[in-house]
């Protein structure tokens, strides 16, 4: 059986509701997802003020009762590098193909302050999220592709960029947290293997497939677009390694299938393409594998009964 089985929920569905399904299935790892997009770090706020209350409290000791380990996964970065900081150090902010500084999408990879800036701010949340696997996912921008292309990063690719900051973020964690382990998210640009920058020990592949179609299997090379996400895949461990290695998809993404736009639309998992999935990513060699479960709570219930979490239960516990 999969070493983690897991699904990931956004933040606003971490109540009674959603921790009496889970009670009900043999997952055994929720990540917690404050949504992404432009205003990722406005709902990573949200998410840290809520961990503050009581119903969390509650929340996390069902888990912890039902065997649940619980995680969070977010983008990061705009929270640990404030936008507003371009004001006083816009060397710290991405440069255009066009040599001009910007404050939107990840930031310079080469200016050692920046850098700094961003071990001490990850210092931080270390202190604020303590997930019970040890393991955190602050990932970089939600964006296809936002590379820096001042002269230093030039030289440098969209996954060795990001590399250089999962680093730094992972650094950060480790000097609060000596177990932190921090995953480094390969998807869109970050797909290709990093081949300039080193990881750092404590960076984990989380693989993340989501330009992909979902009536055949990720792996039928004969759809070029799922071919186009897995041909880095062999790499891809052979680089990070296999030991904690993730997969994150998307089969039970709900938001995803709804547009990202509420209200849910009525969901129905495509089991055939999720049990090819997760049999050929456990010959790989991934044992830990979550996909997104967002737009399934309450309101998802209100409109059409509650979600069917039991058949992607049964594919994770079957391998
Ligand atoms: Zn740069």
């Amino acid at each position: 059986m999969l070493k983690e089985r897991g699904i990931i929920i956004h933040a606003q569905d971490c109540g009674d509701y959603f921790a009496g399904r889970l009670e009900q299935t043999n997952l055994n790892v929720l990540g917690i997802h404050p949504e992404g997009g432009i205003a990722a770090h406005v709902s990573m706020q949200k998410c840290i003020d809520m961990l503050e209350t009581e119903e969390w409290r509650t929340f996390h000791r069902r888990m912890e009762k039902a065997g649940i380990a619980v995680e969070f996964e977010m983008h990061a970065l705009s929270w640990i590098l404030e936008r507003d900081r371009f004001d006083t150090h816009r060397d710290w902010f991405r440069m255009t193909d066009a040599g001009e500084r910007t404050p939107e999408f990840n930031c310079c990879a080469s200016n050692p302050d920046v850098l700094d800036y961003i071990r001490e701010r990850s210092a931080k949340l270390a202190k604020i999220f303590r997930p019970d696997t040890d393991k955190y996912y602050f990932w970089i921008d939600d964006v296809a592709t936002a590379a820096c292309r001042c002269e230093k990063c030039r030289e440098l690719s969209a996954s060795d960029q990001a590399l250089v900051l999962y680093n730094a973020i992972a650094e950060g964690l480790a000097s609060v947290n000596p177990k932190a382990k921090l995953s480094y998210l390969a998807y869109f640009a970050t797909l290709p293997v990093p081949t300039k920058v080193r990881k750092r020990d404590n960076v984990f592949l989380e693989f993340a497939p989501l330009a992909r179609d979902f009536d055949v299997s990720l792996f039928d090379e004969t759809r070029e677009k799922n071919y186009s996400q897995v041909k880095t895949l062999p790499a891809l461990l052979d680089f990070f390694g296999r030991d904690d290695a993730k997969v994150l998809e998307y089969w039970m993404d709900n938001s995803l299938f709804s547009g990202w736009k509420r209200p849910p639309k009525e969901f129905r998992l495509n089991a055939a393409t999720c049990a090819a999935d997760v049999a050929q990513y456990r010959k790989l060699g991934f044992d830990s594998v979550t996909s997104f479960g967002c737009f399934l709570g309450e309101d998802y219930r209100d409109l059409y009964g509650d979600a069917d979490l039991s058949e992607y239960d049964r594919i994770l516990g079957k391998e």
